[in-house]
């Protein structure tokens, strides 16, 4: 491919309704409006909805749209859409009109009474309502299909209650403004307006050659290999990391990147992981609903361009066996309107104390509500790649770096950091803020929760995954910790407010200092020592669902408007029954896969091998190596013969109970294991059995031959 130039700043956003397109098509009193009802939540008037509505279906059509969607996130983690043209009726004589009205525009009512709504709604009673999140831009979307224009919403069921990923997040965007804004200004802060999280989600993915998935049906029905053996090499050389991008790959990233700019989408940083066959994209920061909207586009365009290049992305947290699983680095911090990062440690003591103020809330809200955010991470997937050696564990605790926890340590031990402050002195504060920025390479991959410099990263998203609930919990966590911290500071009255922050700070220091560890969270000593200081250890999804009802959680998200009671529940048995499911599919691929494909490639190499046997002792001469492999092959499938009868009526046992958590346990506890004990002996047999027989791609095929 020749180097021919490209006009980056000319397609960035090319495709996006955004705030330019928007000045230069609206009249300014629309344009006016909606900015009013972007910014202070008005409502739009119908004759002003019509208007915009019109002129972003002009806008659309020019880039070929013929089509519009209202774009929703439900509870399936991945995006959904139903795509009406802009035409209307014909007229007498044939002609039609292209129409996008302002009531159109701003609701949709999909027919969606198969979205999972765990029990919010019958199928009798399916109304669900499709509404306009004016905050996130509509795009035009160019694929197969044509262009289609996209407009970004909220799905809601007829009582009002969220059936989607994306207003939870919007009303906890508002609470963590509220709080925010509530503790700055009782800090002196006077001029800030708004406070809004900031998130980077780093994209970690694997892929493979198309014509390989093709050919296994384990990757097809569940995303991930649920046979297959260890190739001779794996990932132990660590070449493959940041190693050169075959020219293959590059291409495909070089197109991934043109769509997603297109788009609007900042994508900035690419190179490969550890695993062979795994990369990684990150977009830079952005507000938490974009980045919630945009994570979603770079799925699904990594997806698109990938089968546009003959290539299969694999978005699934643990593909492989035996080489890492992929997750997404959420990166977040707290940004006000005027440009000041919460997060930064800051340049003079007065935001310093601000800083160590908002750092220890956060520690306070993190060992508070461990299991929520465990709870948000969790998925089906994810319970493979966490707590093996390459992931976070399932403990939450918090990295600091040595400088920042010797900070606390300080606070903890004789309050000296903020004696120092309060005695005017900068220079305690200068020097350890100094020290910071020298050590923010300093990191800790094994810390599911780190501060990284300006921004906390939480690692123990899955690949697959919305952002959106993880940073749900986030906002509202830290929420309620300034919302408590705020209540303290007023009560105490504006004389004595200095000292109420510094005893604030020195007291959550002390008091949640246990969930900070800096050390090896992958060591099997740090899940003896988080037993040890009380930490919650969550090992499966399935013992992460709990955590959404709690009376802890019910009340903190009622409290701050984010959840109703109601949609804890339905959220708790959306998760239940998606992991049963999950879990179902898996074990019936696995025993059509073994009994279709596998074991009769056993079979036929068994068959070879005692042929083969026969002929050579024809000829006077033993078949040991023959009769030994024909014997390895026989316990094989023997075994495997016992662990198919096996999974097969623990999956009719577990098929049979109502959806729910007992059901969910069975399948945890006992199709699980079995899918396990399945695998072994026909893993095994992979490693006997001709590679001309062998049905499938093997491990090194579909990782090496990229
Ligand atoms: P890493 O070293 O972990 O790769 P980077 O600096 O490359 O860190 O950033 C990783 C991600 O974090 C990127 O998406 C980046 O835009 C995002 N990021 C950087 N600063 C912030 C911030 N202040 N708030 C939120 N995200 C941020
Ligand atoms: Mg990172």
């Amino acid at each position: 491919m020749e180097n021919e130039q490209l006009d980056l700043t000319g397609i960035f956003g090319e495709d996006v309704f955004d705030e330019r397109t928007m000045q230069q098509r609206l009249p300014k009193k629309a344009y006016e409006a909606l900015k009013n009802t972007i910014e202070n939540g008005t409502e739009l008037d119908p004759a002003t909805a019509d208007t915009i509505a019109h002129e972003m279906k002009e806008w659309a059509m020019e880039r070929g749209a013929t089509h519009y969607t209202h774009w929703f996130q439900p509870l399936t983690g991945v995006t959904a859409e139903k795509h009406d043209s802009f035409i209307t009726a014909p007229k007498e004589d044939g002609t039609i009109l292209m129409r996008l009205s302002g009531k159109e525009l701003i609701k949709g009512e999909p027919d969606a009474s198969s979205f999972p709504s765990g029990g919010l709604r019958a199928t009798f009673e399916a109304r669900g309502y499709t509404i306009w999140d004016s905050a996130s831009p509509a795009f035009v979307r160019h694929d197969e299909g044509g262009a289609t224009l996209c407009i970004p919403t909220a799905f809601c069921s007829y009582t009002g209650e969220a059936l989607d990923q994306k207003t939870p997040l919007l009303r906890s965007m508002e609470a963590i403004d509220r709080e925010s804004i509530r503790l700055l200004r009782l800090l002196g802060n006077k001029t800030s307006k708004r406070v809004t999280p900031y998130v980077g989600a780093e994209q970690e993915y694997f892929i493979i050659d198309r014509a390989n998935y093709l050919k296994r049906m384990d990757l097809i029905f569940t995303g991930r290999t649920l046979f297959g053996a260890m190739p001779p090499k794996g990932q132990e050389l660590d070449d493959h990391y940041f190693g050169t991008l075959r020219p293959r790959i590059a291409s495909f990233m070089h197109d991934v990147n043109v769509e997603l700019w297109k788009l609007g989408v900042p994508a900035k940083t690419q190179h490969n992981e550890v695993a062979p066959a795994q990369h990684e994209l990150a977009p830079i920061y952005e507000k938490v609903n974009v980045a919630v909207d945009h994570n979603q586009l770079i799925m699904q365009t990594l997806k698109r361009v990938a089968t546009r290049h003959g290539l299969r992305c694999l978005l699934h947290e643990k593909p492989f066996e035996g080489v890492n699983g992929s997750g997404k680095h959420n990166n977040w911090s707290l940004m006000t309107d005027d440009g000041i990062n919460l997060l930064d440690p800051g340049k003079t003591p007065h935001e310093n104390i601000q800083f160590l103020l908002v750092l220890t809330c956060i520690l306070k809200a993190v060992d508070t509500h461990a299991d929520l955010l465990c709870e948000s991470a969790s998925d089906v997937g994810n319970d493979r790649r966490l707590g093996g050696n390459e992931a976070p564990p399932a403990i939450i605790s918090v990295f600091l770096g040595e400088q920042l926890e010797d900070v606390i340590e300080q606070l903890v031990s004789t309050g000296q950091v903020n004696r120092s402050k309060s005695g005017g002195k900068l220079a305690t504060g200068v020097s350890y803020l100094n020290d910071i920025s020298k050590d923010a390479t300093d990191r800790n991959r094994t810390s599911p929760f780190a501060f990284t410099g300006n921004k906390f990263e939480f690692r123990m998203v899955g690949s697959r995954d919305s952002i959106a609930a993880p940073n749900v919990v986030l906002n509202t966590i830290v929420a309620e910790a300034f919302r408590e911290a705020a209540d303290v500071i007023e009560a105490a009255g504006p004389e004595k407010r200095q000292e109420a922050v510094h005893d604030l700070i020195r007291q959550y220091a002390s008091d949640h200092q246990r969930i900070i560890f800096n050390g090896n969270g992958y060591s099997p000593s740090w899940v003896t020592e988080a037993k040890r200081r009380g930490l919650p250890i969550i090992s499966s999804m399935v013992d992460a669902i709990p955590a959404l009802t709690t009376d802890r959680a019910v009340k903190l998200f009622e409290t701050f408007g984010v959840f109703t009671k109601k949609e804890l529940t339905s959220r708790m048995e959306v998760k239940y029954e998606t992991y049963s499911k999950d879990i179902n599919i898996e074990a019936r691929t696995m025993l059509e896969l073994a009994s279709k494909q596998l074991i009769p490639a056993i079979i036929a190499c068994m068959k070879r091998l005692a042929e083969s046997a026969v002929a050579v002792e024809q000829c006077g001469i033993p078949a040991t190596v023959q009769e030994e492999r024909l014997k390895e092959l026989n316990t094989c499938l023997s075994e495997a013969r016992t662990a198919m009868k096996r999974l097969e009526q623990e999956t009719l046992a577990a098929e049979k109970n109502p959806a729910g958590r007992t059901q969910a346990v069975m399948f945890r506890d006992r199709v699980v294991p079995a899918m396990d004990e399945l695998r072994r002996p026909i893993d095994r047999a992979e490693m006997i059995v001709d590679k001309d027989l062998w049905p499938v791609p093997s491990y090194a095929d579909l990782m090496f031959e990229v």
